[in-house]
């Protein structure tokens, strides 16, 4: 077995959908399972870096406890998880352990990587797991979240997690093959695309809206959590879990769609603040301000003309060009209602308003990360 075009990367995370874990009549699907631990030991060998972002812990809750395909209320699922996650955990312990690997669980909830604090938290024991040459084997915390408060689907947690470990490869093991230019199973006209070089909105429209039975995420999550990955420099691969074995399965020539990562990686603080999976408001700025974003600049009151959510000093906001594209996100220095209040305004102006003095950044250029597509605008801009 080789794992040859996978070998360059030295940090891998691997997504698996719930879909390829779980039969919901039989159960846990051990032989597969096994054959993704015989994949990661390999990978081990060659010396990379593994982690496991697993779900099926609602869907294997859901079997072992004979709830059947009925919609499950919150608390339901949430018993379901705390019994599927118990097994899942196990599973995943023996098979990576009949191949010679230890493991650890991580079960994370939503703040672990969107507060900083815990974030940096989250990445100091996931990092010393690493360092003691176990795989970290990770879900969300499906038992305490609540639909407010939770990630949802485990690709954008998945791109979290690669991201905040510095790895450079995220794989999504899903039951679709890569992308395509439409959905297949409703457009007989799809082609596939092996390479994306970047996530632009008409990548996106590819997507379509459809997601699994089984899988809360579809296409439109994977290429979110595309967006989070690439950003921050990780490269990410979507291919089928279908077939035994997925991952050397890319060695024997099955296809794979590659998103490469950003040639001008956002790394560290700004790598978390570009990664904030849910900004709290948004801030509509003008063609000034936006040239001025380009440099390097903050983001002054002046160029501010529309302003929503309620949010907090502190929170994240997406700053939206004058036609709603997203040109940067950044962590806000004032609350929502006074940020209405001195939007448009000239600093000199802003005291006389707020009643004190105020810092002069909406957004300060340390806490402030232009997007991928922010750059893009700046070239279409200047034609
Ligand atoms: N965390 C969920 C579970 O383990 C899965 C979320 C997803 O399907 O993306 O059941």
């Amino acid at each position: 077995m080789t794992t040859q075009s996978l070998k360059k990367y030295k940090r891998i995370t691997v997504k698996i959908g719930s879909a390829l874990l779980v039969d919901r009549s039989t159960g846990l699907k051990r032989d597969w399972l096994a054959s993704l631990a015989d994949d990661i030991a390999a990978l081990a060998a060659d010396g990379a870096e593994i982690l496991v972002v697993s779900s099926g812990a609602i869907a294997l809750g859901r079997t072992i406890l004979g709830l059947g395909k009925r919609a499950l209320k919150l608390e339901e699922s949430q018993a379901a998880a705390a019994v599927g996650q118990i097994a899942l955990a196990g599973a995943w312990s023996e098979e990576l352990g009949r191949k010679g690997l230890k493991s650890g669980q991580i079960l994370l909830t939503l703040g672990d990587t969107e507060e900083r604090r815990r974030y940096l938290n989250a990445r100091a024991t996931i990092g010393t797991l690493l360092k003691m040459k176990a795989v970290p084997v990770i879900n969300e915390n499906d038992t305490v979240a609540t639909s407010e408060i939770r990630y949802g689907d485990n690709d954008r947690l998945a791109a979290r997690v690669a991201t905040m470990m510095g790895g450079d490869l995220l794989v999504l093991l899903s039951d679709i093959d890569g992308l395509y230019t439409a959905p297949p199973a409703t457009d007989p006209n799809a082609k596939f695309l092996p390479v994306v070089e970047r996530i632009t909105p008409e990548i996106e429209a590819m997507a379509g809206a459809a997601a699994s039975e089984l899988s809360r995420g579809g296409m439109r999550t994977k290429l979110d959590a595309g967006k989070i990955a690439t950003t921050a420099g990780t490269a990410m691969i979507i291919t089928s879990g279908a077939r035994l074995n997925p991952l050397t399965a890319m060695e024997r020539g099955e296809r794979f769609t590659l998103f490469h990562p950003s040639r001008t990686p956002v790394k560290g603080y700004k790598s978390w603040i570009a990664g904030q999976l849910e900004p709290a408001g948004r801030l509509t700025v003008d063609a000034g301000a936006i040239g001025a974003l380009l440099q390097g600049k903050s983001l002054l009151p002046a160029g501010v003309r529309l302003v929503s959510g309620s949010f907090s000093r502190g929170d994240t906001v997406a700053v939206l060009s004058p036609e709603g594209f997203e040109i940067a996100r950044g962590l806000v220095a004032y609350d929502a209602a006074d940020a209405v209040r001195i939007a448009g305004l000239k600093t000199a102006e802003i005291e006389a308003v707020l009643g004190y003095e105020a810092r002069s950044a909406m957004v300060h250029r340390d806490d402030l990360v232009v997007s991928r597509a922010g750059l893009e605008y700046r070239k279409e801009a200047k034609g």
